[in-house]
């Protein structure tokens, strides 16, 4: 059993994924095409009605392809403060691209559509043309925050009418889809071709909740698409016979979008039970529990003076402790620690992993 909850990009391909992968048809991704890719980019154009996608090895890379249709050396996009485009991709929109960002400050990744109106500037000498906005649902460190989809489409449409393209980083967007599905009743087909229609790019993981091991990809109109095929090449990102990598994410998208439910029901458990502990000893960083993320913060002073007495941060020794039981979980600032729920953590797994945050406290 698995007790690894530091990310959901740590599961293992399933016997059936393997299968899968062993007899895809394969060819050459840049010589002259490889069946298995053309089929899966084909697919989730399709699903999203989108023109065209562009598989590429990472979220990253395709964030960064996307920047680079979006703006121009010298121009700039918005994003929110917290994104992964931001924090967590080594500022490649500028080291690479060229472009700066700014950033809208806000509560789990999430604003409005006068957030986005207060970043617009007039047409000055003095600076950037703001070109493009980018927003990432679910938010990766907004908790795994799910963007209302009335938020999400005014957001949209008010970067439209103030001539800003669009993107959206949805490494975990089916994370966000089946979300939406519960709760208005309509079809899933039909919601991914709504949030297709808002976006003029879209970035998705398939690495993430999906369960595959490796594996991007970038939709778009047919036109950004074939600069991105270029553009990925440069970056170093062509791959060759990678209809294995393919064949992995038609599965996933086969087998693994209706589990992620499992997923979610698995971190409002752990949730729960990390609330049941008592806010003395942690609390809940989000108290809502939107998909598969849950952010602990560590309030205990016995394990911060345990911390301190070991020269490291309470997340850290926290961590640390947990590990000495197999569970593991991911430290991402002082006092806060990460645990995701994903294919390869059972509801078994989260009543262990709860007990043993019970006795590494207790201890
Ligand atoms: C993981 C992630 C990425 C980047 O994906 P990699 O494949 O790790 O490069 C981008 N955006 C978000 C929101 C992510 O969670």
């Amino acid at each position: 059993m698995s007790l690894d909850f530091r990310s959901d990009t740590v599961t293992r391909p399933t016997p059936g994924m393997l299968e899968a992968m062993n007899s895809a048809p394969l060819g050459d991704d840049v010589l002259d095409g490889d069946p298995t890719v053309i089929a899966l980019e084909n697919r989730i154009a399709d699903m999203f009605g989108k023109e065209a996608a562009i598989f590429v090895p990472s979220g990253t890379m395709s964030n960064l392809i996307a920047i680079f249709l979006h703006c121009r050396p010298g121009e700039d996009m918005i994003c929110d403060e917290n994104a992964h485009i931001f924090i967590y991709e080594q500022a490649g929109y500028a080291q690479i691209n060229g472009v700066s960002v700014r950033t809208i400050p806000c509560e789990r990744g999430i604003y409005t559509p006068d957030n986005v109106k207060n970043m617009l500037r007039n047409a000055n000498l003095h600076f950037p043309d703001t070109v493009a906005l980018a927003v990432e649902n679910t938010h990766n460190r907004g908790g795994g925050s799910v963007w209302p989809l009335e938020e999400l489409t005014a957001v949209c449409d008010t970067a439209r009418k103030n001539h800003l393209t669009t993107h959206l980083d949805g490494a975990r967007i089916f994370n966000a889809a089946v979300v939406y599905e519960e709760t208005s009743g309509v079809k899933r087909s039909e919601l991914l071709k709504r949030i297709g229609c808002l976006f003029d790019t879209i970035s998705i993981c398939f690495s993430k909740g999906l369960g595959s091991p490796v594996g991007s990809i970038l939709l778009g109109s047919a036109d950004w698409i074939s600069k991105a095929r270029r553009r990925r090449k440069v970056l170093g990102g062509g791959m060759r016979q990678v209809g294995v990598l393919a064949a992995a994410a038609d599965y996933a998208l086969d087998n693994h979008i209706e589990r992620l439910t499992e997923d979610h029901k698995n971190a409002k458990r752990l949730a729960q039970g990390v609330e049941d502990l008592g806010a003395d000893l942690l609390r809940l960083k989000y108290t809502q529990t939107d998909t598969n993320m849950v952010f602990i913060e560590i309030t205990s002073d016995k394990i911060r003076t345990c911390a301190a007495g070991n020269s490291i941060s309470p997340a850290e020794y926290f961590c640390g402790k947990l590990r000495e039981s197999g569970v593991q979980m991911l430290p991402v600032g002082e006092h806060t620690v990460r645990a995701v729920t994903h294919l390869d953590v059972d509801t078994a797994a989260v009543e262990k992993a709860i007990k043993a945050i019970a006795n590494v406290l207790d201890d």
